[in-house]
Order: C-alpha cells, then sequence, then structure tokens
C-alpha cells in the first residue's frame, strides 16, 4: 500500500462508527477522506454477514484511500437489557410499583395490576438485594428494589425517578456485584471471527479484572494473534482496578455512555483525566468515546459544549476521539468528522508536550527505547525536525515516540501491514509503508526523503530525525539527524 498519509495532518486519531448511515465502501471512503483513522464495528447490534460486509468496506475504502486504517470490534459483553415491552414502550409513574420476574418473556401486568418486566439476564432477580439502584434508559429512569418474593422469582421495584423505557434498553445496576462474565459465547464466538479475519483491535466492554482482559488474549492467541485489547473502562470496578487493567491490555476506552450512568455522571470529566494519566503514564493509548458531538446526528452544527468537550479530551491527553451514532445513524456522518478534525486541528497545538515528555518508570517499554525516544522528542524539536521517523517492528517504538506528544509529527514506518493499521491509534504518529527488502537506516532515509521532496514535503535545508535500531525488530536505541540538501543527503 503506497501511503498518503502525510495528506492527513491531524495528530489526534478519529474513530467512527459504522452503521446504516456509513454502510457503503463509498462513505467509508468519504469518511477516511474526512479524517477517520479507525472504524469501530459494534458486535452489540448486528450478525456475523454485517460485520463482514462493514469490514470488507473499509479494506475495499483503505485500499482506494492508500492511508493504513484501523479497524476495532467492540464485543458486545454482557449489557444487560430489558425484555421486550408490550406496545415496546412503557411510561413508569413516580412511586408506582414495578417487578423483574425471571418466569415470563414478555413484560405483562401481575394479577395485583403491577407492570412485570423482563431482563436478557436470568440470574437478575436472584442476585438483586432489596434497596439496590436499577437505572433504566441511559439512567434517565430509577428503581430502588423494596422487596423479593420468598420463592425469589421476582423482585418488586419502586420508581425513584419516573420516565419512559423501551423493549431492549439497556439495564445498570452501579453497584451491584454480578456473576456474569465480562464475555458471553457470542463475544467468544465474534472474537474469534475478528482475529482470523485481521480486525486491529478487539474492545471490551464491562472490564472489571485484569484477569478478563488476559482471558480475551488467550483467544486471540488461540486464532493466531495480532488483534490488540481495547479495554473499556465503564464500571466502578474497572476504576477501583484501573492500574492492573491498564498495565494488562494494550488501549483504553473511556466509554462514558456506561460509565456516567455506572458512576455518578457528575464525576466522569474527572474520571476521564485520571484514567488518561494513568494511560499515559503506562504508555497505553486511549480512547474518549460517546456523545461526543450527539447533537450532529440530526444537525450540521454542534454545539458550544461539544466543541469544548472534543477539545477538552484532546488537552485531557486523549489519543483518539470516537463517534457513535453520529456516524453509524446520524445525517451528517461527513460533516461531523470534518469538525471533529477541525476541533483537533485548531486545540492541539495547545497540548503542552513538557506535561507529557517524561521517562516513565511505569513504561512497559525497554528502559534504553524510553530514554532514547524522549531524547529524540527534545533533539527533534530543538532543530527544529521536520519529521520524526521511526523504522519499526511492531510500532512499538512509534507508541513510545507519540506519548512524549512531541510536537514534531512521527512517521511510523513500517514493512507489516498489522502494524500500520496499530498505528493508526497512536496520537501524532503517522503510519507509511516500506518497501519490503528496505532494512538500512540510511536507505530508509534516502527512500522518505526523495519522496516527500517530490511530494513536497520537504525542501533542502529542512531536518528530519532518524530513530533506528540494527533492524527494524531490535531496540531503537540510534539516533540520526539528517538535513536536506539539494543534490544530496548530508548525513550529520
Ligand atoms: C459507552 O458506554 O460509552 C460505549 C462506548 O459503549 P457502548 O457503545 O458499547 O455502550
Amino acid at each position: 500500500m503506497q501511503s498518503n498519509a502525510i495528506h492527513r495532518p491531524s495528530r489526534t486519531k478519529i474513530v467512527a462508527t459504522l452503521g446504516p448511515a456509513s454502510n457503503s465502501s463509498e462513505m467509508v471512503l468519504k469518511l477516511i477522506l474526512a479524517g477517520v483513522d479507525i472504524f469501530r464495528i459494534n458486535a452489540a447490534h448486528g450478525t456475523a454477514e454485517t460485520f463482514a460486509v462493514m469490514l470488507q468496506n473499509v479494506r475495499q475504502a483503505e485500499k482506494n484511500a492508500g492511508v493504513p486504517i484501523g479497524v476495532l470490534m467492540d464485543l458486545g459483553g454482557p449489557k444487560i437489557r430489558l425484555g421486550k415491552l408490550p406496545g415496546d414502550e412503557l411510561t413508569l409513574n413516580e412511586n408506582e410499583a414495578v417487578r423483574f420476574s425471571n418466569l415470563v418473556n414478555e413484560a405483562r401486568k401481575s394479577a395485583a395490576g403491577i407492570p412485570i418486566l423482563t431482563s436478557t439476564y436470568e440470574p437478575l432477580v436472584e442476585e438483586l438485594a432489596v434497596g439496590d439502584r436499577i437505572l433504566l434508559a441511559d439512567g434517565t429512569v430509577e428503581l430502588r428494589v423494596t422487596e423479593k418474593s420468598p420463592r425469589g422469582d421476582w423482585a418488586e421495584c419502586l420508581v425513584v425517578q419516573p420516565g419512559t423505557i423501551r423493549s431492549r434498553q439497556g439495564v445498570n445496576l452501579p453497584g451491584v456485584k454480578l456473576s456474569v462474565p465480562a464475555m458471553l459465547e457470542v463475544d467468544r464466538a465474534n472474537a474469534a471471527w475478528a482475529v482470523q479475519n485481521g480486525v486491529n483491535f478487539l474492545g471490551l466492554s464491562f472490564v472489571r479484572h485484569a484477569s478478563e482482559i488476559h482471558d480475551l488474549k488467550n483467544i486471540i492467541q488461540e486464532n493466531g494473534g495480532g488483534t490488540q485489547v481495547v479495554a473499556k473502562i465503564e464500571k466502578p470496578e474497572a476504576v477501583e482496578n484501573l492500574v492492573e487493567i491498564v498495565e494488562a491490555t494494550d488501549a483504553v476506552m473511556v466509554a462514558r455512555g456506561d460509565l456516567g450512568v455506572e458512576t455518578d455522571i457528575a464525576n466522569v470529566p474527572v474520571l476521564q483525566k485520571e484514567i488518561i494519566s494513568i494511560c499515559h503514564h503506562y504508555r497505553k493509548p486511549v480512547i474518549v468515546a460517546t456523545q461526543m458531538l450527539e447533537s450532529m446526528t440530526h444537525h450540521n452544527l454542534p454545539t458550544r459544549a461539544e466543541v469544548a468537550d472534543v477539545a477538552n479530551a484532546i488537552l485531557d491527553g486523549a489519543d483518539a476521539c470516537m463517534l457513535s451514532g453520529e456516524s453509524a445513524v446520524g445525517e451528517y456522518p461527513v460533516e461531523t468528522v470534518q469538525m471533529m478534525h477541525r476541533i483537533a486541528m485548531g486545540t492541539e497545538d495547545y497540548v503542552r508536550s513538557e506535561d507529557y515528555a517524561f521517562i516513565s518508570e511505569n513504561s512497559p517499554f525497554d528502559p534504553i527505547l524510553e530514554a532514547t525516544a524522549h531524547s529524540v522528542c527534545e533533539l527533534a524539536e530543538n532543530v527544529q525536525a521536520k519529521y520524526i521517523l521511526a523504522a519499526t517492528g511492531t510500532g512499538g517504538t512509534a507508541l513510545c515516540l507519540s506519548t512524549n506528544r512531541c510536537p514534531v509529527p512521527i512517521l511510523g514506518l513500517s514493512h507489516s501491514l498489522e502494524s500500520l493499521r496499530r498505528m493508526s491509534l497512536y496520537w501524532g504518529v503517522l503510519p507509511m509503508t516500506l518497501p519490503e527488502e528496505m532494512q538500512d537506516p540510511t536507505e530508509i532515509m534516502r527512500y522518505v526523503i526523495t519522496l516527500f521532496q517530490k511530494q513536497g514535503f520537504l525542501t533542502p535545508g529542512d531536518r528530519v530525525v532518524l530513530l533506528t535500531g540494527q533492524n527494524l525488530d531490535s531496540c531503537h536505541n540510534a539516533i540520526v539527524v539528517y538535513e536536506v540538501e539539494k543534490t544530496s543527503l548530508r548525513i550529520g
């Protein structure tokens, strides 16, 4: 693939969820050209056939665009949903009684006229206790358990916060420790399919412990490897076990939708900052998700608050910002991506690299690479380099550089398409394909400089800094500064 990554100058990465509004390779191409780096397939909706079509659309558009594009399949996980409601909708009034039952398939009314609700989680009634809170309809409706039947077949609740609920809406139980596993059978099957079909990232919903990440990593290994895990932080238990989860995972998502229901919504902005900061110390890329430009689902302009939210996520240190309904079912998917891209462009110069540029004790990288990457970023700024070139086997060197939030763009050069697609998540990294046989640092440098001079991105007098090793897979500890000359390459 001949990369034209250089035409895509935003350093913050954009993740866009696929859906009916973006379900053709033509539309996917438009979204790539507008700035999308990674497409998300939400496995909570759809079938193996629809996932295959989505993946095919992305790969076709990626080929046409000539830019490595990542694909994230977000596993549905044990999200509890309401069963079917009569007429698909029910209004619950304040102080009304309502029952959850595990005996019926469809909601109805009890003999006493009390509405009966069902859920997709069979042991729900068993695991509820008197006093537990149940949140429905994205947290807009609140119930409190007041009584359990002696036989354990129903739990009666009082409506604390009234509102209208619909069939299949999510059921959140903040603070209730459920026995449900992080992956259901369908998640395991989807994960295996994703790995076998070259999906780059798997999102693990409702993570609570690092062991759940190890479990998914085992599935990935058993199916050939190569796919990375994105731990979605959306449960209070995940916040409690954040460090062990961040250490175990490859990347993180601040999944603010469920996080804002499972924890106090008022704390979400501060949690976002804390999660991003820990990710930064552990050198794990982090995505901020949900309602970023929500109003653009139906309008061609966002609210001022949404613009500020995207900008603040970038200033907090997010690698990527995610669109959900905006690109999946929205009326303005391309305009929304363009808007996110514009906000990123207007914000990135205010990212204070001095807050990020340090050698982390918690880095998973070789300490020599960690220190060398830090020096490269400082050096590149001091010599006013146009680009940092990172010739990398797995993408790790590019990630290590990226976490320093250096204002100089990083070219992630690799032979491996898998690594290039992985780098689509790293802030400030432009993935670029290297010809297969190319290993020698001087040769790599000549190749990039010749190409970039031809394309007008480099002119005589410009400097670039190369970070390399003895070969692409060895520890990168050699720094070379090059200055572009009129006729030949001067190596300094
Ligand atoms: C979220 O809860 O913010 C999220 C991204 O997860 P999902 O869209 O799967 O609910």
